[in-house]
């Protein structure tokens, strides 16, 4: 919880970070504003991460300085892991024998780090470094508020999901205080593709279809589609909530090939639609409104069993709105 990492961050010196591999806003925006926060208490701390940072976060203060890496290779007292489900999310070997803090707004995270600070009240990661640096007395810099901002504004989608609070926004009005430009920040992420994300929206789009009801939609991207687009990591996001645009749309299911019968998944909901208790049905997890899972298999048949799966969901979402069932089944 937040005191044990307060303590932790005054006993302690030398700190790595790290977060997801092919990290997003959040995932990079909390490590960097981490990385910060500690740097202004006069710690010694670096951010850590395999593989590259995308382009829209390369511009983050302190981006520059993240270090690529296999295996942890020098000496820290404590490695935070910024918004992972396990220890094999970063992707960097040895985290097993070091001690870990975990730190994640995800409610099915695994309890992994030797600390564990879970919120899944908070809108994202990023809101969470904020309280943090609060708690700790730390002033939060222009280096801390861009990097914390591009956290909230990646995971509530501009302020628009439902993990929108009273509290982000107010954290976001602190943020701008402390010098953030909201419509920089915005750019970087939402007008910075290269064309081939064009080229591969209209590719999947032409794929998007409704089942009977015309409550859940679904879209496909095969590997084709990626190769004929030339598309890069990340030119694909936000195409699972293209089709929520239409009113009677409640939720979608996005199945992009990742190999031979191998597929990753994305669902997003409206409303009290739980495509968590889907996704985890499926062995993945994720939130309410926004899961995702791994799965193998036929496409034709599998991409049937999560529409029938997620109408079921939608089923039961409208049923609790009209007040029709009280008691929840297990399943939702
Ligand atoms: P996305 O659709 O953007 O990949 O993921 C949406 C949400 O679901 C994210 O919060 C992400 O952490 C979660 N999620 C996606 N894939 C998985 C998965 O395979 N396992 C778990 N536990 N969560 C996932
Ligand atoms: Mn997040």
């Amino acid at each position: 919880m937040l005191s044990q990492v307060v303590e932790l961050i005054e006993n302690k010196n030398r700190f790595g970070i790290t977060t997801h591999i092919k990290p997003d806003g959040d995932g990079i925006g909390s490590s960097l504003g981490l990385c910060w926060l500690l740097k202004s208490l006069g710690k010694s701390a670096e951010v850590i991460v395999r593989g590259e940072i995308p382009p829209a976060y390369q511009n983050l203060p302190g981006a520059e300085e993240v270090r690529d890496i296999e295996s942890v290779d020098r000496d820290y007292d404590a490695i935070f892991v910024i918004e992972c489900s396990d220890l094999d999310r970063p992707g960097i070997k040895g985290l097993e024998h070091e001690f870990t803090v975990n730190i994640d707004h995800h409610s099915t995270s695994a309890h992994f780090g030797t600390v564990n600070w879970i919120d899944s009240t908070a809108s994202a990661v990023g809101e969470m470094i904020y309280n943090l640096c609060k708690a700790i007395g730390g002033r939060v810099t222009r280096e801390i508020a861009e990097c914390v901002y591009m956290a909230l504004v990646t995971d509530t989608g501009s302020f628009h999901f439902s993990n929108t609070t009273d509290r982000t926004l107010k954290v976001a009005s602190e943020l701008v205080k402390a010098g953030v430009k909201p419509a920089d920040i915005s750019e970087a992420v939402y007008s910075n593709y290269p064309w081939s994300r064009i080229e591969l929206m209209r590719q999947v789009l032409d794929t998007v279809k409704r089942d009977e009801t015309g409550r859940v939609a679904s879209l496909r991207q095969t590997l084709k589609m990626r190769e004929t687009s030339g598309a890069v990591d990340g030119d694909n996001n936000g195409f699972v909530n293209i089709p929520l645009a239409a009113r009677d749309v409640l939720a979608c299911v996005y199945m992009r090939e990742i190999g031979e019968n191998q597929y990753r998944v994305s669902l997003r909901s409206k409303g009290d639609i739980n495509v968590a208790k889907v996704a985890e049905r499926f062995g993945g997890g994720g939130h309410r409104n926004a899961a995702g899972l791994r799965i193998d298999g036929d496409w034709d048949e599998k991409e049937r069993e999560l529409i029938e799966a997620v109408r079921e969901a939608v089923e039961y979402g409208e049923a609790v709105a009209a007040g029709d069932i009280t008691v929840a089944p297990d399943v939702f």
